[in-house]
Parts: structure tokens; sequence; C-alpha cells
């Protein structure tokens, strides 16, 4: 029988010492999250407010859409504007009310904030509120920041999410609200796990509308999909909603345990869970058996960027039988990973923040087989004879669930079979 109760790695990395860095960081701005929030919310736009720097990150992270109308796009911000010489406001109103003429079918705006409208403090809270006096409730406008200081990529969609909180309606009906961006596929397998398992009503933020929103209040609980969205789930428990502790679902045993933790909180009984989960973690083990096979043994670094490293490495640590060396994440949020350091292995080297040289030199040392980081280290790291996998990779794909397990392994045994057919 599936144990889903996951016993902690034996003398688990927990509480240990984290290695604490503050030097130059190597990661993408929070801009990026536009790239899968838009793609999953389809009433909504995202209007960057920033520079022709934004525009080409995001053109070029999202690709460019030929056929489709883009649900995102930049106002960019010239000289004068940076100068000081012309009001942006006027300018950002007149760009937002052409843009919603031509394009009806927004119902949500959410201006984005960027390191250019920061430096010259234009207020998109105060745009977003004129906005709505005049649009809603056609049109909601919203505002958060994707500014890359002092941040990682995925805090664009926390941002995102966290700005969504507010216009949540109090609700006492008991519901399990899943937090963080999925794909639809997986939100629909996840959907009818929970219904066999019984548990309802269940509501997923964000929705595939983003008008669509759930209420919140004491009898909301949420079960987390992302581990990065700690703000605004710390906004949701002010609102009364509760938090269920779990690992994430990665993974056979992770994603087992997520429902299992659901499960529990629902009073569901144990030989309705085990009915409903053994067979479907059953087939995923099946779907990693040939991955654990190769990747058995083999060490690996994940390198601070999107705030998956934790339940990644717990992933392929106790699920493919890989040596996590050092696990870096760009924050520590504890409350977040509470479920997940318990899994982590003994010695793993647990490090938060980043400075770049000291971290490579670490690398230099430990010669790991597979190196997870960003897209700015992939190329000269695989130039200096280091295989590696890019982190956003991860999170643009779907890896969540039991049908993503054999998916999510393949990621990692992708680029080492690579390494493998060159080396012949
Ligand atoms: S928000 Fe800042 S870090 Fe991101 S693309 Fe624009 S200028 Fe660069």
């Amino acid at each position: 029988m599936t144990d889903l109760s996951v016993p902690p790695a034996a003398g688990a990395c927990g509480e240990g010492a984290v290695l604490r860095e503050r030097g130059q960081r190597e990661v993408f701005c929070g801009l990026t999250g536009i790239v899968w929030l838009h793609r999953k919310m389809q009433d909504a736009f995202f209007l960057v407010v920033g520079s022709r720097t934004c525009a080409h990150l995001i053109q070029s992270a999202a690709g460019v859409m030929i056929f489709a109308e883009p649900r995102f796009g930049t106002a960019i911000l010239t000289d004068r504007d940076l100068a000081g010489l012309a009001d942006a406001n006027d300018e950002l109103d007149r760009i937002c009310l052409s843009l919603l003429e031509r394009r009806p079918d927004i119902g949500t705006l959410f201006l984005v904030g960027s390191c250019p409208s920061e430096v010259i403090k234009l207020d998109l809270a105060k745009a977003a509120e004129r906005l709505n006096a005049r649009l809603f409730p056609r049109v909601r406008v919203l505002n958060y920041s994707g500014s890359g200081i002092e941040t990682t990529f995925t805090q664009g969609e926390d941002n995102a999410l966290k700005a969504l909180v507010p216009l949540m309606a109090e609700s006492t009906a008991r519901q399990l609200l899943v937090v963080g961006c999925v794909a639809d596929i997986v939100e629909d397998q996840l959907a009818r796990s929970f219904e066999a398992l019984g548990i309802g009503s269940v509501r997923f933020l964000p929705a595939r509308r983003a008008a669509d929103l759930p209420g919140v209040g004491p009898g909301t609980r949420l079960l987390l999909a992302q581990p990065f969205n700690g703000e605004t789930v710390r906004a949701l428990c002010a609102r009364g909603a509760e938090l269920i502790e779990a690992p994430y679902p990665f993974g056979a045993e992770g994603t087992a345990a997520w429902l299992g933790a659901a499960a529990r909180a629902w009073g569901v009984a144990q030989d309705r869970l085990h009915a409903v989960v053994e067979p479907l973690a059953a087939r995923a083990q099946r779907a990693l058996a040939p991955h654990r096979e190769r990747l058995q043994g083999r060490r690996v670094s994940f390198l601070p960027d999107s705030q998956l490293e934790i339940p990644l490495a717990r992933f392929v640590a106790r699920e493919l039988g890989m040596v996590p060396v050092e696990v870096g994440t760009p924050y520590l949020d504890r409350q977040m990973v509470a479920a997940e350091l318990p899994l982590l292995p003994a010695g793993v080297r647990l490090s938060e923040g980043q400075d770049v040289e000291r971290q490579l030199d670490r690398l230099a040392v430990d010669r790991p087989d597979l190196t997870v980081c960003g897209l700015g280290l992939a190329n000269p790291l695989e130039a200096r004879g280091y295989a590696t996998k890019w982190s956003i990779e991860l999170v643009f794909t779907p890896i969540h669930g039991f049908e993503q397990a054999g998916d999510l392994a393949e990621i990692f045994a992708r680029p080492l079979q690579r390494r493998a057919r060159l080396a012949v």
C-alpha cells in the first residue's frame, strides 16, 4: 500500500545551517511571470509600463505570437517620460483606453510596474484607481510590480495573485483553494482527483478567467501548488484562510502526500484515499522507473533561480535516487517549504541568495553531473563542460501531479542523455 505520510529523510536537512549569500545575482525579473500568467488567465491583459529592455525581455521570453492577438504588451517610457518632461500619467491613460477600445475581450487589465517606472516613481496604484473610476465594472484595472530590483522571476506571479486578494469577496463557505498557477490540463487532472476523493468545493487561484474570483474567509483551506506565492498566501491567511501543510505535488510520492494532506483536512476515509491514489501513484512510479535507473547516484546542484529548488531537490533525491550536492534558493521562505525541508537528504548544502563568483567556485569544486540554473549561467557552464538544465523550463512545463511525473523526471534525464550521445 502506498505510504501517504512521507517519512522524513534519515538525519534530514531540516533546521541545519543555511549558507546565506548576498552578492551579485544572475536571475530574471518578475516580468517573466507574464509568460505563463497570460496563458492561464484568458480574459486578462498584462501591460508592462517599462523601457525597451522590458519589451525585449517579454517578447523574447514569450515568443512572438503571429496568429493570435497577444494578451501582453509594453507601454514604453520614452526619454521625455524618464526625464520628467512629459506627463506619463496622461499618456498611460490614453494608451489603456485605446487598448481597451480595440480589445473588448479584456476583462482584467494588469498594469505591471518595472524598474524604470519605479525609478521615476510612476504611481501605478493611482493609475489603476483612476482608470477603474472610468471603466469598472466593464473592465477591472489592477497593478503590481514585476521589477527586477531585489526580486526573482517567480515573484511576478506572487505579486499578480496578491493584487487579486483584496477583490475576493468575504465567504464563510467551506472550500479548498489551490494557490499557484498550473496548466489547464493539470488543473483538470487535479480537479478529477479531488472529486474522486469527495473533496469540494475546489477552486484554483488563478482561475482561467481572472474575473472568476473565489471568495475567501474562515472556511477556506489553502493547498499550495507553487512554493513561490508566500505573500499571496499570507494575504489570504489575513482574510481568515488556513494553510494545509503539505509537500508540493511533484512526483508520485509528492502528489500522493499533497492529496493525502487535503484528504486528511476533509476527513476523507483512508480506504477511499488509497482507492483513489494508489492506482495513479503506481502508474506514476512505473513512468519514473526507467529514469530512476539512469539517474540513480548522479550528483545534482541547484543554483538559486526559481524558488522551486527545494521541492525539486526532494523529488530527485527521493524518487530518482539522485544526490543533491547544493540546493540554492533565491530566498528561504520557511513557511512555504515547511513540509519539504525535513524531506531533503542529510548533508545537502542549503544556500539562500547568491554571490555568483563564489557560487561558481563552489561548483568547480563540487563538479556535479547536472547543474540546474538560470538561463544566464547555463551557456557559460555548458562551455566549461557542465551538463545544465534551465530552471525556467521547470516553470513553463506542466510538471505537477501523477500524470506528469515521468515528464518531470525526463527533464532531468535529457541533458545527461544528450551529453552521453555527444560523447560517443
Ligand atoms: S523590469 Fe527591470 S530587470 Fe526587468 S526587463 Fe525591465 S529593466 Fe530589466
